[in-house]
C-alpha cells in the first residue's frame, strides 16, 4: 500500500468525519453517524467489532435574555444547564467565605472573582476533581439559588481559548446557570440588591452513545490497545481534536487487513472524552476491569494532525525493552519526536491500571490548547493529512515489530 493511496484515504475519512457530519458532539445524530462509520470501516478490514452503549444527554439552547433596570446584558447558557425564567434580587459573591455566609434561596447569584476563576469539574466526574470545586458545588446546592450567573475571564488549562468560559458544564448539576465576560459582570454587579430578570431557553434531551471496539489477532491475552476519542466538543468540528486520531486508527485498520499474528490488537473509538462525565471511559473501565492485565501496551492518539510542529510521543511506565522498541521504530519514521509528558488524556486509564502507556499528540499542544482546541477554528484547515499517514505507518511498523 503506497503512501499516495493512504493520503487519499486519509483525506476522504477526514471529509466524511468533519464535513459530511457537521457535529460529533455526544448524544447527537452526527455522533452516532461517526461511530457507525468507524464500525463499518474497521469491520470491512476483518476486525471483529462491538459497540457497547451508554446513556447520555444531548443539549440545545435558544438564547438568554438578562435585564436589570431596563438594560440588557449579554450572557450565554452554560452547556448542559437547565433553562429558567426568573425575576429575583441579585446577590453578588466573589469568595467561598462569602458564599458560605450567604442567604441565597430563591434569588439570582452572580459569581465572580475567586469563585469563577477556573471551570468547576462536573459534580460526578470520577477522575480529577479537586476539593475546592466540590465545596463550591455543595454550597450552591445547599443554598438553593433560583439561578446562577457566572462572570469569567480565561482558563487556558481547562477550557483552552474560550472567553468567557462556562463556569459549569455539567448535566448533573440542576441549578440553571449562564455565563458572561468579567467586564459584563462588572457592569451587572452595580445592580446588586436590585431585582433582575433572567430567561435561559435550553433543553436536555435523553440520548445514547457508544464506544466502538475492534479486535484482531490470535492471542487476546497479550494485547496492544489503541484509543482515539471520536466525539467532538459542543461547538467545534473537532478536526484535529480528534478526527485526526480516529483517521489514524482507520488507516491502521486497513494496513492490518491481512494481519493474522499472535499479538492481539484492539482499536477503540472512545466516546465522550470531550463530554462532561466521560461516560465512554467509565464504561470501558467497567467492562475491562478484569482484563487490564492482558494489555501489554495502551496507546492514546489525540490531536495528532496539527499542521504546525511535529508529532510528539511520550512513554509511561514502559519496560525498558518495550521503550527501546518504540524509540527505535519511531526514529525510523521522520516527523516523530519524543515530547513532554501530559496526563489529561485517555492514556490515564492504562496508568490507573498500572499498564504501560504510549501517548501521541502534537509537539505544540500548548499552542493548540490556547488558540484552537474546542473552538470553531479546529477545522480541516489545521490538519495536515500527511501527518496522519506518517503516524499510521509508524504504528503499523511498531505493531508488526511487537508481534
Ligand atoms: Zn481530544
Amino acid at each position: 500500500m503506497d503512501t499516495a493511496y493512504l493520503l487519499t484515504e486519509a483525506k476522504e475519512y477526514l471529509r466524511r468525519l468533519c464535513v459530511d457530519i457537521p457535529t460529533r458532539r455526544l448524544g447527537s445524530a452526527g455522533n452516532r453517524a461517526a461511530t457507525d462509520l468507524f464500525a463499518g470501516i474497521v469491520s470491512s478490514f476483518g476486525f471483529e467489532t462491538e459497540s457497547p452503549e451508554f446513556d447520555c444527554i444531548d443539549w440545545s439552547q435558544d438564547g438568554v435574555d438578562l435585564t436589570a433596570d431596563a438594560t440588557s446584558y449579554e450572557a450565554f447558557a452554560s452547556p448542559y444547564s437547565l433553562g429558567c425564567d426568573v425575576t429575583a434580587p441579585l446577590l453578588v459573591l466573589s469568595s467561598v467565605e462569602k458564599l458560605e455566609a450567604a442567604q441565597a434561596s430563591g434569588i439570582i447569584v452572580l459569581l465572580r472573582g475567586d469563585l469563577a476563576k477556573e471551570q468547576l469539574m462536573p459534580k460526578n466526574f470520577p477522575f480529577y476533581n479537586p476539593d475546592e470545586h466540590r465545596r463550591i458545588i455543595q454550597l450552591l446546592e445547599a443554598k438553593k439559588p433560583a439561578a446562577i450567573i457566572a462572570a469569567t475571564s480565561r482558563d487556558v488549562q481547562m477550557v483552552g481559548s474560550m472567553y468567557p468560559f462556562p463556569l459549569f458544564e455539567d448535566g448533573d448539576f440542576d441549578i440553571p446557570s449562564v455565563y458572561m465576560t468579567d467586564e459584563e459582570g462588572t457592569r451587572l454587579a452595580k445592580h446588586a440588591g436590585e431585582v433582575v430578570s433572567l430567561e435561559s431557553r435550553t433543553q436536555r434531551i435523553p440520548a445514547k452513545g457508544c464506544n466502538v471496539i475492534a479486535r484482531k489477532g490470535t492471542a487476546p491475552g497479550c494485547t496492544v490497545v489503541l484509543f482515539a476519542h471520536i466525539d467532538a466538543r459542543l461547538g467545534t468540528p473537532g478536526a484535529n481534536d480528534n478526527a485526526s486520531g480516529v483517521v489514524v486508527l482507520l488507516l491502521l485498520a486497513e494496513l492490518l487487513a491481512d494481519y493474522a499474528g499472535g499479538l492481539g490488537i484492539e482499536l477503540v473509538a472512545m466516546n465522550g472524552e470531550d463530554y462532561y462525565s466521560n461516560p465512554g471511559e467509565q464504561l470501558y473501565l467497567a467492562r475491562n476491569a478484569d482484563r487490564f492485565h492482558d494489555i501489554v501496551l495502551g496507546t492514546n492518539l489525540d490531536d495528532v494532525g496539527y499542521y504546525r510542529g511535529r508529532i510528539a510521543y511520550s512513554l509511561y511506565d514502559c519496560p525498558p525493552d518495550m521503550a527501546g522498541s518504540i524509540r527505535r521504530t519511531f526514529s525510523r519514521h521522520g516527523g516523530l519526536i519524543e515530547g513532554e509528558s501530559w496526563y489529561q488524556g485517555d492514556h490515564g486509564l492504562f496508568l490507573m491500571n498500572q499498564r504501560p502507556a504510549l501517548a501521541i499528540t502534537s509537539e505544540l499542544l500548548g499552542e493548540l490548547m490556547s488558540e484552537i482546541t474546542h473552538t470553531p477554528k479546529d477545522n480541516l484547515e489545521v490538519v495536515d493529512p500527511t501527518k496522519l499517514v506518517t503516524l499510521a505507518l509508524a504504528l503499523w511498523d511498531l505493531l508488526l515489530h511487537l508481534a
